[in-house]
């Protein structure tokens, strides 16, 4: 019986160039084909988008992205075309001229990805549209991206996407896809009922973002300095690109012009900034004219670039989950990048003073609850991951190997004495003095204070030389994190016993704190900077090749990464193919890609292989390789077939098909039996009219399938031969399975 599987692998490869689905991606695929119901959760940078873009180019009709940023919408267009594939948008930046002309397109079944934005969706012009195009072409699929927008739990909730419930009311035959990145449960359960999923499969993927490698950094007293030393290590082979978060305006400014004076390319992004100034920074950092953008958390959420290498945060994050969105925005590409906190205590007071000024008693404490879990997580000694997964309600065991605290763990050791002395100088200074006084006394300082205090005069005056004042420092804070002292939060931070201090006073307990070596070398880092590291030859042949896609990219007016991605540059510089055959082989060449990039890529390694006495291949760039058909399926669908697919779903009859890639109608009736053979959802009534069918399956029914002059001579003359195998195809397809 033949293959009931679609050859999913080669039209991936076709289309998309990927060699291999990800994680659930595959079976998502095939549940939008079977016309399922489907919410998919997936962290950024998971490949959510082709969840719904590769289903819809292998079914008829046109599958309706709704998306609720503009510029995301253009960005998914660009990348889209650039792979062969006809994509378009209607949004507000259109003239009604150029809406008319798309529209006009779309009703004559040219496109077969529509991006719109919701509230576009309802109105009357385009509901009667949206009836043409469903009657003329078909909708496949209605996807809504972003989908936490719906429920007003999320974390950016969006009135207009409340109505897309009429979706299902309209179109109830036809399949939702609802796309999120938002993890909790909450919203979970609101997408569903407000978008009236009918019994929708739902597939959750882990949260771990594997490729991320997490750090805090304690801030010195000269945290610029830290920074500066931080992005240079980013510096090295590859200048990647990276965003620097700041709380303030005001921090932003001075960071970006502090490292542009220090010979860094940096833009600032704010909400003091113009439109256009923004715009144009955005810009420039996507096309990799820039490579730092100093952002407050206002940037981000619109932009797509999968090649961001590093993410910083200079001032504290606001709460976990926007630190993991914020720090997510690295490495959505999978390749290697790092997320770092620089963590500073002066943050936390002014942090703490901003929540004391909120009128509301609830909004502080709940402020105060997510900045406490910040600083746990900032100070903790665990596992990176394991405190953000679990966040999340998902277990994690570390090591996850790819963490600060994983890599070099801290060792815990047992501060009772010192612990006890530093309770009993709180309690002798009466509970009203500040962590540094406090240090100050145990250490035997002569500031002028202390004598004027009298506090030279406490027992506990100078019983604490044996550790630095950062030690103390640190003991005091582990203390604060394990409750066993409070810092006040008005602003002027003073130390007060708790209940819990007695334990320790009274030697009920041992304290155990994580002594962090960091205090001694506040910049060293032993992170994994790439995931393959690179040897000298291929270092410098990437950099060329970086070149070239940015000559690319700028020639077609699109961001470097439309024309490959960083981890395509990787292979080519590794792998050095030199023939269209090898060059089809690099993850991220599919046939499109093949045709418009393979020769000059290939020259170009040719001549980086020639200049550096490396072997230059003898063998010509041919034009017709053999792409696909990674073996993973029985049948032989390859990108010729997949060429013909693509020119009929986007409405060319079979004989349009066959002047357009001169080639003959049999050879493309040949293919489309194929494609049916291998489950390809092709509409046969369009081919082959029902009652010639009925024949034909009869036919078929008397004499069997194997020779098709005896299903010819069973139906007569009239029948041709191509009919007849493309009824075949779909007939032995029907057949209950041996
Ligand atoms: P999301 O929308 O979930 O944030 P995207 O759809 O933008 O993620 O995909 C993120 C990146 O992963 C893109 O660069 C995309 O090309 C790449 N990608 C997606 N699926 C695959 C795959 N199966 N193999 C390799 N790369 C993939
Ligand atoms: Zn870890």
């Amino acid at each position: 019986m033949p293959n009931q599987e679609p050859a999913l692998e080669s039209a991936l490869k076709h289309f998309f160039g990927h060699d291999q689905f990800r994680f659930e991606q595959r079976s998502i695929v095939e549940q939008v084909l079977k016309n399922k119901d489907v919410l998919v959760i997936m962290p950024t940078g998971g490949g959510k988008s082709l969840c719904y873009q590769l289903p819809a180019l292998l079914r008829p009709g046109t599958t309706i992205v709704i998306s609720p940023l503009i510029a995301l919408m253009q960005d998914q267009v660009v990348a889209l075309k650039d792979n062969g594939i006809e994509a378009t948008f209607l949004n507000s930046t259109l003239s009604f001229e150029e809406v008319r002309s798309r529209q006009k397109d779309l009703l004559m079944g040219k496109i077969k990805i529509l991006y719109i934005a919701p509230e576009r969706l309802f109105t009357s012009s385009f509901h009667d549209f949206l009836k043409q195009l469903s009657q003329k072409v078909g909708i496949s699929t209605f996807a809504i991206d972003e989908a936490h927008c719906v429920s007003e739990w999320g974390h950016d909730f969006r009135p207009e996407y409340r109505q897309l419930f009429q979706i299902k009311q309209l179109y109830p035959q036809i399949p939702i896809i609802a796309l999120t990145a938002t993890a909790t449960q909450r919203v979970r359960t609101d997408i569903v009922q407000q978008l009236r999923l009918n019994d929708p499969t739902v597939y959750i993927s882990s949260f771990n973002r594997q490729n991320l490698y997490y750090e805090v950094i304690q801030k010195s007293r000269k945290p610029y300095q830290q920074l500066l030393a931080k992005i240079q290590q980013h510096q090295g082979k590859e200048k990647g690109a990276g965003i620097i978060y700041c709380l303030s305006r005001k921090h932003v400014d001075e960071v970006s012009n502090n490292l542009t004076k220090d010979g860094i390319s940096a833009l600032p992004y704010h909400a003091g900034l113009t439109n256009t100034q923004r715009e144009n920074n955005q810009t420039k950092f996507i096309r990799d004219d820039v490579q730092i953008i100093v952002a407050t958390v206002a940037f981000g959420m619109g932009i797509n670039k999968p090649d961001v290498r590093f993410v910083i945060h200079y001032d504290l994050p606001r709460n976990l989950e926007s630190y993991y969105q914020e720090s997510g925005r690295a490495g959505r590409d999978s390749e290697a990048a790092s997320c770092t906190i620089l963590f500073g205590w002066g943050d936390v007071h002014t942090v703490r003073y901003l929540i004391g000024q909120k009128a509301d008693p609830g909004e502080q404490r709940i402020a105060q609850q997510q900045l406490n879990q910040i600083i746990s997580y900032a100070e903790s000694p665990i596992c990176r991951r394991q405190v953000q997964l679990n966040y999340f309600g998902e277990q994690f065991i570390p090591p996850c190997n790819n963490c600060d605290n994983c890599l070099s763990p801290v060792p815990i050791e047992d501060w009772t004495i010192e612990a006890q002395k530093f309770l009993s100088c709180v309690y002798r200074c009466d509970q009203r003095f500040g962590m540094n006084h406090i240090v100050d006394v145990l250490r035997g300082s002569n500031k002028k204070r202390i004598f004027e205090l009298g506090h030279d005069r406490l027992t506990t005056y100078s019983i604490g030389k044996e550790r630095t004042a950062d030690e103390w420092r640190m003991l005091c804070r582990a203390m604060i994190y394990q409750g066993y002292l409070e810092e006040t939060t008005d602003g002027y931070p003073i130390l007060r016993l708790t209940r819990k201090s007695n334990q320790i006073l009274k030697k009920f307990v041992s304290v155990k704190i994580p002594v962090t070596q960091k205090i001694a070398q506040p910049i060293a880092s032993k992170e994994k900077v790439t995931s393959t590291e690179l040897n000298e030859e291929s270092v410098s042949l990437m950099r060329q090749l970086k070149t070239l896609r940015k000559e690319l990219a700028d020639q077609q007016n699109v961001p470097p990464y439309v024309v490959f991605s960083d981890s395509s540059l990787r292979q080519m510089a590794q792998l050095r193919p030199q023939t269209a055959d090898d060059f089809s082989k690099i993850s991220g060449v599919g046939s499109r890609k093949l045709i418009q990039y393979g020769k000059i890529f290939t020259q170009a390694i040719r001549k980086f292989c020639s200049d550096h006495n490396l072997e230059v291949s003898t063998e010509s760039f041919s034009k017709e390789p053999t792409v696909v058909d990674k073996g993973s399926s029985k049948s032989d669908i390859s990108s010729t077939h997949l060429k013909t697919l693509d020119l009929y779903q986007n409405g060319l009859s079979p004989s349009d098909i066959s002047l357009t890639r001169n080639i003959r109608l049999s050879t493309v009736n040949g293919h489309i039996a194929e494609l049916i053979s291998a489950g390809y959802p092709i509409d046969i009534n369009k081919l082959v009219d029902r009652e010639r069918q009925t024949v034909i399956k009869q036919a078929i029914a008397k004499v069997g399938p194997h020779s098709l002059r005896n299903i010819r001579e069973e139906t007569g003359e009239t029948y041709d031969y191509q009919e007849i195998k493309l009824v075949r195809a779909k007939w032995e397809l029907e057949m209950p399975s041996e």
